[in-house]
Formats: C-alpha cells, structure tokens, sequence
C-alpha cells in the first residue's frame, strides 16, 4: 500500500541543501540576524520579480495584510470586503485593523471573489476591498480595480497562494494599491518559518510600510508612528532567495501536475475540478482542489489506501466562534458553506511523480 502525504517539502529541500547549509553558515559568521543585507536584497529581488518597485518584508502573511491595511489609514469605522471564502486570515487582518470584514460570496467555479457581489457589498463606510488569489488562481483584477476606480475604493491583494500566477500579462500580487503576501513554509514560495511580505509601487505606502513593522520607526530611536514588531528575519531573507530562483521551475512542475488530474478526472463521479489556464488566467495551483457530494466518504477512503488529503477550508470562516460578533447566521453565505461541505484537497507539490498521480486518480475512480 502507498504511504503518500498530503504535502511534502522534501523535494524542495534536498535540491538546494548545500545553499541553505551555507546560507545559515553565511549568517552566523556575520552575526546579523535582523534587517540586514538578505532582508534587502531579498526586497528588492521579489520586488523585480513582480515588476514591482517596493518589497517591506514582515513577519508573516497575517501581519502582511494587517500592515497594509494601517498603512492605508484603514481602521476603525471602515468597512473592508473580503471573499467568503478564504483562508481565515484575510478577515482576521481587517479585524485586528479595527476594520470590519464584509463578505462577498466566490464564484464556485473560480473559487475566488465574485466581481458583482463585490459591488452588492459596497457601502457608505467600505473603504477597502481585499481579493484573494485563492489556491493560485487570479481574480477578475481588471474588473475588480475598474470597481475600486468607480467607488473611490482601495485595493489590498491577498497573494499569499499565488506567487507566479498571472492575469492579463500582469503577476498577481502587483495590481493593488498595496499588496500583502505569506511565505508560511507550505506556500509555493515558503520560508522555513514564518514570513510575509508587502509590495506597492508607491513610495510613501512602501516607506509608511517599512516605519509600521519596525515599532513605527525608520530612524533609529525616532518612532513616527505607533508600530509593530513584525520584520523578515535574515536567516529566512537569505532561504527565500535561494528558493525564488526556483519558483518558475517548481510552479511549473506544480501545473504539470495539475495537467495529470484534469486528463485521469475528467468525468469521474459527481467531481467538479478546479479552473484550468485561460488565455488571460494562469494559475500556479498551490492547491488542487476538487469538489464532490461525497468528500467524507471519498477523504476516508483515500487515508485508508495511504493517500493523504486535506481540507481547505472545513469551517466557513463566518462560522467560526471567533466570528460570532459579526452576525452571519447559518445560510446567510451558502456558496462558502457549500465549498466547506464539498471542497477536497490533492497531493499537488513539486517533486510527486507521474505514477503517484496516477495511483491517486486510480484510488478515486475506483471509489466512484
Ligand atoms: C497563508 C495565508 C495567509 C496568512 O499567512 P500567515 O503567514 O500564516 O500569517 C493569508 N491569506 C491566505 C489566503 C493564506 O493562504
């Protein structure tokens, strides 16, 4: 019987062990382990990468958005729509901004925040509107910004699940006002730890940016502005660099993968597979995610032949008890709860081999 993971970083990381041995050599020889040469050069690297002009990297994904957000005087008494579905993050940031989280239902077939029930959401108090690049595949940014221009709104990307991805010849992750991204080690770019990053093309949002996560302060013992204590450190700068020199290659490797699933699947069950490139729409596939009437079932049975899954997201994020203030009922976001009855995870990482696939697409078509 295979014992296959739902995930697996292994690959990755035996391809460029002997870089990070030296990196963290490199580091401790130096002494410097907080906001030094790799936090730079990696800003400026992942910068370039998204023909962008300013990287600020923080402290994770959360503070990400979080920084953004207070970076933009977003705050108390502002309203900040958010997908319904999502990784839980998104709304957290928004809260602890002072902000409030207003849901706007995904599209089931895309996954990602609904372009109309973006605008059905807007309010006298909306201030900002946050789209989730949700498990690599591009929002509508086009129509989503021509949105933002109507209302006088600001634009905040979650790019935490799609480093790479692109939508119409522009990478996710530079359409924004001012865009927040995770490297959480399970992201197609991860750190071995935690880390996050902010790009903009304006200077005065990147540099209020750099002032927030450094307790407010961007001249030593001069505090502008009441900050926070959220920086990229330099041991995960200098992992980070080795490994966005391989991004292209393992996203690639990712939608190859991607290629396998949609061939063997096509037509199994009651399965819905996820969106596939479009000429505008290029996902990166940081998850797979099929939807069936029967996950339970199909989860257990595939754990019972050795093949690990997950669930992204079990519990709709309105739902959660850390939400209850906020009042959504039971039903009051069908499609999202939908998705968390539905939604089922595949292996998808770089370095899974063809015949693992294939012994997954066996395992579920023998389910159905
Ligand atoms: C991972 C993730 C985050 C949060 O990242 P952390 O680094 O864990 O704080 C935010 N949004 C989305 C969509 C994510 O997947």
């Amino acid at each position: 019987m295979p014992n296959l993971p739902f995930l697996s970083l292994d690959f990755q990381h035996r391809l460029i062990e002997r870089d990070l041995k030296s990196a963290f050599s490199q580091a401790l020889k130096k002494g410097n382990f907080i906001l030094g040469d790799q936090v730079n050069l990696f800003e400026r690297e992942f910068a370039n990468y998204h023909e962008s002009k300013y990287c600020v990297g923080v402290g994770n994904g959360h503070d990400a958005l979080l920084i953004a957000l207070k970076t933009l005087g977003v705050g108390a008494g502002d309203e900040v729509i958010v997908p319904s579905h999502t990784c839980q993050a998104t709304w957290l940031a928004v809260m602890n901004a002072g902000a409030k989280p207003v849901a706007a239902e995904v599209d089931p077939a895309t996954y990602t925040i609904g372009v109309k029930q973006i605008e059905d959401q807007i309010s006298k108090r909306t201030r900002a509107i946050i789209p989730v690049h949700l498990y690599g595949y591009p929002c509508e940014m086009d129509k989503i910004m021509a949105i933002a221009k109507k209302h006088h709104l600001l634009v905040v990307e979650d790019n935490a699940q799609a480093h790479g991805a692109i939508f119409k010849n522009r990478m996710t992750g530079r359409w924004g006002t001012i865009n927040a991204t995770s490297f959480y080690p399970t992201k197609n770019l991860g750190a071995l730890g935690d880390g996050g990053a902010i790009l903009t093309n304006d200077k005065k949002l990147g540099d209020l940016a750099n002032t927030f996560r450094n307790y407010g302060s961007n001249k030593k013992g001069v505090h502008s502005t009441q900050g926070f204590n959220s920086r990229l450190d330099e041991i995960q700068a200098a992992v980070l660099r080795i490994k966005l020199k391989k991004l292209n290659e393992w996203n690639e490797m990712r939608t190859r993968n991607a290629e396998l699933y949609f061939d063997e699947l096509n037509n199994v069950g009651d399965l819905r597979l996820p969106p596939q490139a479009t000429d505008i729409a290029r996902p990166v596939f940081h998850l797979f995610v099929i939807q069936t009437a029967h996950r339970e079932k199909l989860k257990k049975f595939l754990s019972k032949n050795g093949l690990g899954t997950s669930v992204h997201y079990p519990i709709p994020v309105h739902l959660q008890p850390a939400y209850s203030h906020l009042s959504y009922k039971k039903g009051s976001l069908p499609i999202a709860e939908g998705l968390a009855k539905t939604v089922l995870s595949l292996p998808i990482y770089p370095g899974l081999k063809k015949g693992q696939i294939e012994t997954i697409c066996e395992a579920i078509k023998s389910f159905f």
